[in-house]
């Protein structure tokens, strides 16, 4: 029986500020273990919070990147809950008056429409870090780590209109781009810039949602990918074997390539939400929300549209090429100097990915200039060097900071249009494979084929294929009339 799944996510993502939401700590990544605090961020009796303006205005821009209304009124709310790495006792977080609400993101997944649904956007603080290994004391205590605690995120939850483990890993990939593209967050996730939890039932087509797990912490496109394909395997088997799939949350276990119960809903917090008394209301004039409407870059979904308007490229090409800012700002000034959209795409998304995978580098550290590469496309389409040369030069230029022309040029790699010398070249082939020109005569006419690409071989690649083809048939068909 066949299921469906259906998955909703939470993505926080940390805003990028200088200092932290209520205080004036620095943000900053990686400094030595509890230097960035004070007793605002470490919790201290008395300590009182005073809002970053630069973390409302973030806010306010990656919820207008998605579509959301943004209210000029909402309330930061406490979220009680004790843990070690929250020294306070409660979270600053928003609850039932969130920044802003009912968006969508839309995005192409293959060849395919999708419109996610995000119910809300909500500011919030970070907790603490616990640290659990690592340290000479480890198998006895654990060490806190405050320089988190107090780092503005925010909150984007979607509607549960996610069908696939495939298209949740695409929407985290998307959300990235956008919230990467407004400037709201570095979205490097390697530091945790930006994270997702995702919930996920299956039912069969038709009925009502089932009970759902959720799964905690997923810090890349990948893992939450890998996380949900096996979840819904495995709620696909409790149900199928006859059980009920609890409601629970799970963890994700990279290594053993499996969830994991964390805790059930039933031992699940009761966060006792009441209004933050230390803040007031969070209020934002319509003129600064149109303000910062007018700072919004091209998103990533309106760049793809225009690429294929602007461009005439296929759909394919567009989705892939406005995965990230980078890479379509290098295929725009690749297109405009070589004068030909699709050759640039069709390099970029061919060899110049190969390449950069090969080197385990991205866009961002590409060793070749788009002038460079569209250099290269000229000369291609000029008829100066084959499709195969063409590929040789680009392995020469990559990273040498040569252009194509002069390494056309100083190793004599342009092509030959010399017809005495294809010709030349032809003859001595058909001499040296007298059985294939014997089964072509026969009437075994793929011969000609391997004919054709001897002689390609034979002159390096360099040869005019027309020609070559032409030569070929014609020699052929001339000694056997
Ligand atoms: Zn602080």
């Amino acid at each position: 029986m066949h299921f469906e799944p259906v998955i909703g996510l939470e993505i926080h993502t940390q805003l990028q500020t200088e200092s932290k939401l209520f205080c004036c700590c620095s943000t900053r990544f990686g400094a030595p273990p509890n230097v960035n605090t004070c007793p605002v961020c470490l919790g201290l009796p008395g300590a009182l919070p005073v809002l970053n303006r630069r973390a409302v205005e973030l806010a306010v821009k990656a919820a207008l990147a998605l579509g959301c209304t943004v209210h000029q009124t909402s309330i930061f709310a406490r979220k009680n809950y004790f843990y070690p790495d929250l020294p306070k006792g409660y979270q600053i977080s928003q609850y039932d008056r969130p920044l802003a609400t009912e968006g969508a993101l839309e995005f192409e997944s293959r060849g395919e429409s999708r419109r996610v649904g995000i119910i809300r956007v909500h500011l919030e603080e970070d907790a603490g870090k616990s640290l659990h290994e690592g340290l000479p004391d480890s198998d006895r205590m654990t060490a806190l780590d405050f320089n988190r605690s107090g780092v503005p995120l925010i909150e984007i939850v979607s509607q549960p209109d996610v069908r696939s483990a495939a298209e949740a890993g695409e929407y985290f990939s998307r959300m990235r781009a956008i919230l990467v593209a407004t400037g709201v967050t570095d979205g490097n996730m390697e530091e945790g810039s930006l994270r997702c939890d995702a919930n996920v039932s299956v039912r069969r087509p038709g009925e009502p949602f089932g009970v759902k797990t959720e799964i905690k912490n997923l810090n890349s496109f990948r893992h939450v990918q890998r996380a949900l394909e096996h979840e819904i395997e495995r709620q696909i088997d409790v149900i199928e074997s006859g059980g009920t799939v609890e409601h629970e949350t799970r963890l994700w276990d990279t290594a053993a390539g499996r969830t994991f119960s964390m805790r059930s809903k039933e031992e699940a917090h009761d966060y006792r939400y009441f209004p933050e008394p230390d803040l007031p209301p969070l209020q934002i004039a319509v003129a600064t929300i149109e303000e910062l409407k007018g700072t919004l870059p091209e998103l990533p979904d309106a760049r793809r549209r225009r690429f294929v308007a602007q461009y005439a490229l296929p759909e394919y090409d567009a989705a892939l090429l406005t995965q990230s800012h980078a890479l379509a700002a290098y295929f725009e000034a690749t297109a405009a100097a070589a004068g030909n959209p699709k050759a640039a795409s069709n390099w970029i998304m061919g060899e110049l990915t190969r390449k950069l995978n090969e080197l385990g580098t991205d866009i961002e550290s590409v060793a070749l200039t788009p002038e460079a590469l569209a250099g290269l496309i000229r000369l291609v389409d000029a008829g100066t060097i084959s499709g195969p040369t063409a590929k040789e030069v680009f392995e020469k230029m990559y990273g040498s900071g040569r252009s194509a022309a002069a390494i056309v040029e100083t190793e004599g790699l342009a092509r030959i249009d010399d017809e005495a010398s294809v010709q030349a070249a032809v003859q001595k082939v058909l001499a040296a494979h007298p059985d294939a020109v014997k089964q072509y005569r026969a009437g075994k006419k793929q011969t000609y084929g391997f004919l054709v690409g001897q002689v390609i071989k034979s002159m390096s690649g360099k040869a005019n294929p027309t020609l070559v083809n032409t030569l070929v048939r014609r020699e052929l068909d001339r000694d056997s009339a």
